[in-house]
């Protein structure tokens, strides 16, 4: 076994992998950029090495500056993570060369598979069904025409480099293809350096679903079953878990087979995973193989009890696999939610900033697991993935998992950052999410317009009313302790109240006791109990005999509560204040309808319109690059563009104005 392992990544998964090689015993070393310098990976590790500049490019993904820092902490082995270099051969070449050993397949098999085109061969011929497709380049719209013709539209496009949800294009039509074939290209060089396209069916709405696959340098391999990946936005993964509640055992043995054949069709050696999609006939097809440790590998832990970052520890050491095919079950339900630095109400737009409140909600063996890698003052850049933290639950049953998340996301506090805890939690309570019936094309048409926050249904906004008397009373309360202010404050035993709701006035009644209060309202009456004190920011509840976690901020008379979703002012007055409160006059939002802003702080690339040009609603009018996207700004209206306040190559604070309409 190794004395001293490096790990070539940062975030979350830096930390992952020092967690399990420390426990082994093994000591590490811990690589970071500039941006980096205080970073919990930096921390957690034995040792750190500084490695370069913020830029991705000139640190974690340079490999001379990488092996500087192997040689240097005379490290035997390197754990790529994955990004970075951990799907790039020459990386796993050149440590070879320094008798270094990479915790990861061989080269060969890396090279294989790190090529779609190429892949999608050798996996044809290992006897696992591909997605309908040419695995070949194309060379010009009219092969490509030819070929989507054969194939039948829609087709895809897709860059046989690509990854990361990156490079990819539907075609429905032969105008779409000829279209997309010349965009495609010039956004794969430009992406990954590799122009070449090949086209495959489209298949409508299917589920992601791939196999974990762990195998040894001695001809072993076995498979622990499948992962469901089909929460998906912009083709990339949100949500997932362990097993699917489509995949039955018949189902699980042939796609596993298949996964074990291509494996041992390229040498492969280590953790790694075959990716399908399926169909709603149960028919699956072989998307590509990733030949590195994958984001959501903690659900497969989560269920089969392996520790896959000790596994492939112990395979690169040169250990013959220690279990058997049939030492593999899975028991019980995992589910991971990706925190992401995006807001969900701007189209899941990346979002930078410092986390000026990080509270993630307490780990509980079995129930509740965190992977992050930052904390609280941490800033989340646009030199990295936006991603924060995995947070996953687990339970005897899929329903079960899904309530500890629906809890375990109420609990969780970030400030500072746009975030899409709320739309997580909106997914965990989706009737649709809770039944199974998943696709990746779920969250587009569940959210057609785009999430828009959570509406709280008339017994939540019941229950928040009655929550909030109570917190309103302790904060009065407590005011009123307070020696030298004005009279004013309430009985101490409570009274009528009028609880102010987005849209909804409430009159009700509260008659306070020791350990919380009775809360009448019209004919209902709720039992509120708490332990809330003013000041705390999480308030758990016992509300009418249901539990309730708000996240709550104090405003003018009430509060601003977040819960399962929903994000809403709820002010509590007597009704004397109510009265008066209603003579108030409204302030108007300002009219922001002829003006172009942007969603996010970035750079302006591109401009594509000048004032006093016409367009049409929906017609592209600048491009924003922010964390390494390139996001398109569309019109908002059809009109004639008057000023333009923005510039090519300048940079943009979010909310600011790009251009006006005439
Ligand atoms: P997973 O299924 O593990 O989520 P992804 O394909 O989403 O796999 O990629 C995981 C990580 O690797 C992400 O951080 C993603 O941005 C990065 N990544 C993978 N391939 C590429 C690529 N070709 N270019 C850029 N980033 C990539
Ligand atoms: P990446 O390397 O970026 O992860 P993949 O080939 O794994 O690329 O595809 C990522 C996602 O894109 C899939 O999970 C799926 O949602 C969607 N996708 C890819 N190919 C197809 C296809 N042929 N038909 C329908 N959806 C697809
Ligand atoms: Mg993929």
């Amino acid at each position: 076994m190794f004395d001293k392992i490096l790990i070539a990544n940062r975030g979350e998964i830096a930390c992952r992998i020092i967690r399990s090689a420390e426990a082994m015993g093994i000591a590490t070393v811990a690589v970071f950029s500039e941006a980096d310098a205080g970073a919990p990976h930096v921390r957690m590790a034995r040792e750190a090495l500084p490695v370069g500049p913020a830029r991705a490019a000139e640190s974690y993904l340079s490999i001379p500056r990488i092996l500087e820092a192997v040689r240097a902490s005379g490290a035997q082995a390197v754990h790529p993570g994955y990004g970075f270099l951990s799907e790039n051969p020459d990386f796993a070449r050149a440590l070879a060369a320094e008798g270094v050993t990479f915790i990861g397949p061989p080269p060969a098999a890396i090279a294989a598979m790190g090529d779609k085109i190429a892949s999608k061969r050798i996996a044809a011929a290992a006897g696992v069904n591909v997605v309908p497709g040419h695995p070949g380049v194309i060379a010009d719209t009219a092969e490509g025409l030819r070929i989507a013709a054969g194939i039948g539209y829609p087709v895809m496009l897709k860059a046989s480099a690509g990854g990361g949800g990156k490079g990819m294009r539907i075609a429905r039509s032969e105008a779409e293809l000829g279209e997309g074939l010349a965009l495609a290209r010039s956004e794969a060089e430009a992406s990954f350096g590799d122009g070449r396209i090949f086209i495959e069916k489209y298949l409508e709405d299917p589920r992601h679903i791939e196999i974990q696959i762990l195998a040894d340098a001695h001809g072993n391999c076995i498979h622990l079953g499948e992962r469901e990946c089909s929460i998906q936005r912009r083709n990339q993964k949100v949500v997932e878990e362990a097993p699917s509640p489509f995949v039955d055992a018949a189902m699980r043995a042939a796609m596993g087979a298949q996964a074990v054949a291509l494996a041992r069709a390229v040498g492969y050696v280590s953790a790694g995973t075959v990716e399908f999609i399926a169909d709603a006939a149960g028919g699956f097809h072989f998307l590509e193989m990733n030949t590195r440790l994958q984001v959501e590998h903690p659900v497969t832990e989560l269920v089969t009890g392996v520790d896959l970052v000790e596994a492939m520890i112990r395979i690169a050491a040169g250990e013959r696999l220690w279990l058997r095919q049939e030492d593999i079950r899975a028991e019980g339900w995992a589910i991971e939610a990706r925190v992401y630095a995006e807001d969900p109400r701007r189209g899941f737009l990346p979002s930078t900033g410092r986390l000026t409140r990080y509270r993630p909600p307490a780990a509980v063996p079995g129930q509740v697991r965190l992977d992050s890698g930052v904390v609280e003052g941490s800033v989340i850049g646009t030199d990295y993935d936006p991603m924060i933290a995995k947070l996953c639950t687990a339970g005897a049953t899929r329903a079960e998992a899904i309530a500890r998340m629906g809890d375990a996301l109420d609990g969780f506090e970030i400030e500072g950052i746009g975030h899409n805890l709320p739309f997580l939690a909106a997914v965990m309570d989706h009737p649709r999410f809770a039944a199974g019936d998943l696709s990746t094309g779920f969250i587009a048409g569940e959210w057609p317009g785009g999430f828009q926050g959570v509406k709280p249904d008339a017994p939540l906004r019941l229950r928040l009313a009655a929550a909030a008397a109570l917190l309103q009373h302790r904060v009065e309360a407590r005011a009123a302790q307070v020696s030298g202010r004005m009279a004013g404050a309430p009985p101490p035993s409570g009274g009528a109240r009028v609880a102010v709701l987005p849209g909804e006035s409430l009159a009700l009644h509260i008659a306070v006791d020791a350990g919380g209060a009775e809360v009448t309202v019209g004919d209902q009456r709720l039992r509120v109990e708490s332990d809330w004190q003013p000041g705390q920011r999480l308030a758990r509840l016992v509300v009418g005999g249901v539990p309730l976690v708000l996240q709550v901020a104090p405003v003018a008379q009430g509060f601003r509560i977040r819960h399962r979703g929903a994000d809403l002012v709820v002010r509590v007055r007597s009704p004397r204040q109510a009265e008066l409160a209603a003579l108030m006059p409204v302030k108007a939002a300002p009219d922001r309808s002829r003006l172009l802003v942007a969603p996010m702080p970035g750079q302006v690339v591109r401009l594509m319109a000048a004032e006093g040009d016409e367009v049409q609603e929906g017609q592209p009018l600048a491009v924003i690059e922010a964390m390494k996207m390139e996001n398109v700004l569309r019109s908002p209206r059809a009109g004639r563009i008057g000023r333009i306040l923005a510039s090519p190559g300048g940079s943009v604070k979010a909310d600011e104005v790009i251009l006006e309409f005439a």
